[in-house]
């Protein structure tokens, strides 16, 4: 019998699979033996997760593409594309679109469930969750090789305005409630 929990990476609460999505016009030109050689018009739509490509599709005008793209964008993450699995196992930052590789893994003493009520302490006896950050706090406890440290789920909500990326991240690894 071992007590050793695995250990798991848990997003964000309101985790998005995108942080970027680029509309633009790029000419084409198109060799046909039936309608002939011509310059058309393609609109290349790219889809970015800490700014890489993870998903690119295309329509032949913007306004076909402005109408297709919410429907595109469910589409693309049902699931969610596997660069960004990579990327989270890579131990890029959890920060929404900070690109910088995490620097440590917080664990989550205590956890909430996705509405922020507390759970019960059973309901993480047999694996541990982290997330990763980039900065560490000033305080924070570096466990061992792993580099764990403490946070609650509650306190890595963010505040609705966007911060300076340190206090954003301050507050994302926050310790104390
Ligand atoms: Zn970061």
């Amino acid at each position: 019998m071992t007590d050793k929990k695995r250990l798991w990476h848990k997003r964000l609460n309101d985790f998005e699979s995108f942080d970027r999505i680029e509309l633009q016009v790029v000419p084409r030109y198109k060799t046909s033996g039936m309608s002939g050689d011509e310059w058309r018009q393609h609109v290349s739509v790219k889809f970015y997760f800490k700014g890489e490509v993870v998903h690119e599709t295309g329509w032949n005008s913007m306004q076909n593409a402005m109408m297709m793209l919410p429907g595109e964008w469910a589409r693309a993450q049902e699931p969610i594309p596997s660069r960004i699995i990579e990327m989270e196992h890579e131990g890029f930052c959890d920060q929404p679109s900070c690109p910088n590789q995490a620097e440590g893994r917080f664990r989550i003493k205590r956890e909430t469930s996705e509405r922020g009520a507390w759970l019960h302490e059973e309901e993480s006896r047999y694996h541990d969750s982290y997330r990763q950050f980039c900065k560490f706090i000033s305080g924070a406890e570096i466990v061992g090789a792993k580099m764990l440290t403490t946070t609650t789920s509650r306190s890595t909500e963010r505040a609705p305005t966007s911060p300076p990326m340190s206090l954003s991240h301050r507050r994302a690894a926050s310790s104390s409630r």
